[in-house]
């Protein structure tokens, strides 16, 4: 278990869209992007994540055919 969990935000400078990972209790809170310098405030529900693949849902859509 890793007590030190980070948040990956991504900077809203559309020129700089560095990906800064910041710790869990930057929630809330502003952090400087180290690239461009620009204020990006950290969301303080977690961020919405893409849905993981390895859910099985009722649609099954990675049945591979064999043919
Ligand atoms: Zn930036």
């Amino acid at each position: 278990m890793e007590q030190s969990q980070t948040v990956r935000i991504m900077c809203p400078n559309l020129s700089c869209r560095s990906i800064l990972a910041v710790p869990v209790s930057a929630r809330g809170k502003l952090v400087r992007c180290k690239a461009c310098g620009t204020n990006i405030s950290v969301p303080a529900k977690a961020a919405p994540m893409p849905a993981s693949p390895e859910r099985n849902d009722s649609e099954g859509g990675d049945q591979s055919k064999v043919a």
